[in-house]
């Protein structure tokens, strides 16, 4: 096993005639990884992702996916990458299993039709027609169709845009066991969530560039961040008989909402005075900022406040 990265990018550029879409990008994506690349609509992700997967050229830097650069792709290069795309359209006659075994009858070692069909939980749609699947069914099959070549490197592009919520937990299950058969993944998504219960490594793309990187729990800064207590004034409690920290973050509507660098004893001086005085904080919360709070904020800024 060769421990080169997968990705490797220095110094990307790519413009549309006047317009620079992606403006020297330099990321590294490690083999095994699930690599998450985040980013408002118009930011580069689709045009970066293109150019990975050899679909777009680019106007100047390097690029060495798998080890080769895309823009002279070799057919044996191009069976070891797999491609879920955002939308597409099966051939409307066949069924699932006919659907993939035609797309691994295209590779010189495919993955078995059976095993697949199982890895992405259409065992019980085998003998269906494709163009008769609910849309959640349809993107397992995209799966399927990605896996079935049995590639190293799989491009996801929204892969639960749509998906109902057990379906996006289900397409989960499938992303992290495709990288528990040591694929890399790169996944681009505007949810939060995938990418916190997915991604190994983040980056946030805005206008071109990258403005941000790390793990789902470091990106943006998070792990420095504040947390936030939140609980409703309870009946017949002043402000004034809260604990001192907390006296200024009342509310008017009666909410009182905390920002502090030390949840733990911020925590401990409440509950104890709670205790003492004998009254219940029944919505009380603690959280800490979510990759969403992060991600608004990076973006945000990108945008000069917009
Ligand atoms: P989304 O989240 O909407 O998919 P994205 O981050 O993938 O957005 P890109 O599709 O890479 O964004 O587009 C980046 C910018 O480049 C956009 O402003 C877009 O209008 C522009 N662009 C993309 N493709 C072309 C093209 N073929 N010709 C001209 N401009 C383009």
């Amino acid at each position: 096993m060769t421990t080169e990265p997968a990705i490797v990018i220095e110094g990307l550029r790519k413009s549309y005639e006047e317009f620079e879409a992606v403006k020297g990008v330099d990321l590294t994506v490690e083999r095994g990884q699930v690599f998450a690349i985040l980013g408002p609509n118009g930011a580069g992700k689709t045009t970066t992702v293109e150019i990975l997967e050899g679909y777009r050229t680019r106007t100047s830097g390097k690029v060495s996916v798998l080890g080769v650069d895309p823009e002279s792709p070799s057919r044996a290069w191009r069976e070891r990458i797999g491609i879920v795309l955002q939308e597409s359209e099966q051939v409307s006659l066949l069924t699932v299993r006919e659907t993939l075994a035609m797309y691994a009858g295209y590779y010189s070692h495919p993955r078995d039709v059976e095993e697949t069909i199982g890895m992405v939980g259409l065992s019980e749609k085998a003998d269906a027609r494709a163009s008769r699947l609910s849309g959640g069914q349809k993107r397992r099959l995209d799966v399927g169709l990605a896996l079935v070549g049995d590639p190293d490197l799989i491009f996801l592009d929204e892969p639960t845009t749509g998906f109902d919520p057990e379906a996006r937990r289900e397409a989960w299950d499938v992303i992290a066991s495709m990288r528990d058969l040591g694929k890399t993944i790169v996944l681009t998504t505007h949810y939060m969530e995938e990418a916190q219960r997915l991604a190994d490594q983040i980056v946030v793309f805005a206008g071109g560039e990258i403005v941000a990187r790390g793990t789902p729990n470091e990106i943006g800064g998070r792990e420095e961040l504040p947390s936030r207590i939140e609980f409703t004034l309870p009946t017949r409690i002043a402000a004034t008989d809260l604990p001192p920290e907390f006296r200024a973050a009342v509310g008017a509507d009666g909410r009182v909402d905390l920002e502090t660098p030390d949840p733990t004893r911020s925590v401990h001086e409440l509950t104890a005075w709670a205790l003492d005085v004998g009254v219940r904080l029944d919505d009380l919360t603690v959280a800490r900022p979510t990759l969403e709070d992060i991600y608004l904020k990076l973006t945000r800024l990108e945008n000069g406040g917009e």
